[in-house]
């Protein structure tokens, strides 16, 4: 049997800037209710166009879930580590709280988490996806952005949107080859 590769395509042009998916994010993985610590959130990019054609993109983002992860090779006590599907977790037990991880992601995705105490990001709602079902900014987000997936599937939603549309993915100058796929 192939082996799942998990990922997350993302159609920000749906994107409204509602948050649901911070707070839902929030809620699912009881990130420091309260305080300013996100797992997820919305960057609203420069507008673009002339008056009156404007438009400007709202860019949710989250940890990249990079094949090829910085954070993970510079992790001294293997905290990090990624899944046999590509999901990148922290073993909060191994974290020494020694920060390199945070100063190695391009993607500024990690932070301290004072419940855990050690570094924490997005999981892509491993706990759920064990479960058979979606992560939680999937399910919530109103305007569908985001479709989540095996890249092994030629039948799943990432897919067939990867097949079909052009697509960009964040700081590819930085060859961390993220999971996380925004089409055009
Ligand atoms: Fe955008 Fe969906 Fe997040 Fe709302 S929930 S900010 S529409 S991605
Ligand atoms: Fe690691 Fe940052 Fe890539 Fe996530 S986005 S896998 S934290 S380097």
């Amino acid at each position: 049997m192939t082996r799942k590769r998990y990922a997350i395509v993302l159609d920000t042009k749906k994107c409204l800037n509602c948050k649901a998916c911070t707070v839902a994010c929030k809620f699912e993985n009881n990130v420091s209710v309260g305080d300013e610590s996100y797992r997820i959130w919305v960057t609203e990019m420069p507008l673009q166009g002339t008056f009156p054609h404007l438009h400007q993109e709202f860019r949710p983002s989250q940890c990249q879930h990079c094949e090829n992860a910085p954070c993970e090779r510079v992790c001294p006590t293997r905290a990090t580590y990624k899944t046999p599907e590509g999901v990148v977790l922290v073993d909060y037990r191994k974290c020494i709280l020694c920060k390199a991880c945070m100063v190695a992601c391009p993607y500024d995705a990690r932070f301290v988490s004072l419940r855990h105490e050690a570094v924490e990001k997005c999981t892509m709602c491993i706990h759920r996806i064990r479960e058979g079902r979606e992560p939680a900014c999937v399910e919530t987000c109103p305007p569908k952005v985001r479709s989540f997936g095996d890249l092994n599937d030629p039948d799943s939603e990432v897919s067939r949107l990867l097949a079909s549309r052009e697509y960009y993915q964040l700081k590819p100058g930085k060859n961390t080859h993220p999971r996380l796929f925004y089409v055009v």
